[in-house]
């Protein structure tokens, strides 16, 4: 029987094909859903154009249906929430933590180094300086010496200063964009995801998207950051450290290898059989417990 109280969800960025970090993430939030009896969801976070590639978000359904993945529901593209976010800034404007910056990146840094910041930091510059949300800049939200603190299910405790070490942060960007924190708890609400399992690239992030539920009163939902698989040099898997495209042709190994990156032990006869007998393995072993707890694992 589903278990209705749990969803998960798999939300890849369309900005190239799937690689084997991205792998990690779909696999282990599909398989921890279905160890639990619970929904998977796939949401296309094709928020930022800029950084899209045309086809990508096709590629990469066809590849995770290549791999045996099945998602429950249909597809949600975030490109078509358009409305959901303006109406997430409207109820943040309401409860007073929205504003306009208008700082470019060369002042932000100076005003950060001024206040004896970590490069990076906002500095709240704009705070008082009142201008109009609807005129041109940033949309900020204020942090005002919030305080978060969450238990990781893998990584453990965290807490974050949210005002110090990261600042008021960006929720639409001065070119009109949706930041992606916003989109994502928006979404995350919306679908009523209990627990997010993704990779430890996003655990800073993590302390912004509680700060937003809080300010937005949604529900926080568990999370759980996978080790991230890096290169020789220490680098994350990813299109900008040119991580190789998932191969379409032979699925087997890039999942084996997947699942013992992950912990699991999967018998080397997996690989001599097919996608769904090594998926039937998978559902029926997959111990969340045995995830290696740290941030990042070269391959
Ligand atoms: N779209 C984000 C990415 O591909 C992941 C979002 C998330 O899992 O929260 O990095």
């Amino acid at each position: 029987m589903l278990n209705l109280m749990y969803i998960g969800r798999f939300a890849p960025s369309p900005t190239g094909p799937l690689h084997f970090g991205s792998l990690l993430a779909a696999l282990a939030s599909c398989l921890e859903a279905r160890r639990r009896d619970g929904q998977w969801l796939v949401r296309m976070e094709d928020i930022d154009p800029p950084r899209e590639v045309a086809g990508a978000a096709d590629l990469i359904l066809r590849t995770l249906e290549r791999y045996g993945f099945e998602w429950d529901g249909a597809v949600l593209y975030q490109s078509r929430r358009h409305e959901a976010y303006r109406a997430a800034l409207n109820e943040l404007h309401r409860t007073g933590a929205l504003y306009a910056c208008r700082c470019s990146r060369r002042e932000a840094m100076e005003a950060a180094a001024a206040a004896r910041l970590t490069p990076g930091v906002y500095a709240g510059t704009c705070r008082t300086a009142g201008h109009a949300v609807d005129g041109p800049g940033a949309l900020r939200v204020r942090t005002d010496g919030a305080l978060i603190a969450f238990s990781d299910r893998l990584q453990g405790p965290q807490r974050q200063a949210l005002e110090r070490e990261v600042g008021d942060f960006v929720v639409r960007r001065a070119d009109g964009l949706w930041a992606y924190q916003l989109a994502v708890v928006v979404d995350d609400a919306a679908q009523g995801i209990t627990d997010i399992v993704r990779g430890s690239d996003l655990l800073d992030s993590t302390p912004r998207q509680i700060h937003l539920q809080h300010l937005l009163d949604r529900p926080t939902p568990t999370y759980l950051h996978l080790p991230v698989a890096v290169n020789a040099a220490g680098e994350k898997l990813s299109k900008q450290t040119y991580a190789p495209a998932l191969p379409m042709d032979d699925p087997l190994p890039s999942l084996w290898q997947a699942l013992a990156f992950l912990g699991q032990r999967p018998p080397p006869d997996l690989l001599e059989g097919d996608v769904p007998a090594l998926w039937r393995w998978a559902v029926g072993h997959w111990d969340s417990t045995a995830i290696p707890t740290t941030r990042a694992v070269p391959l």
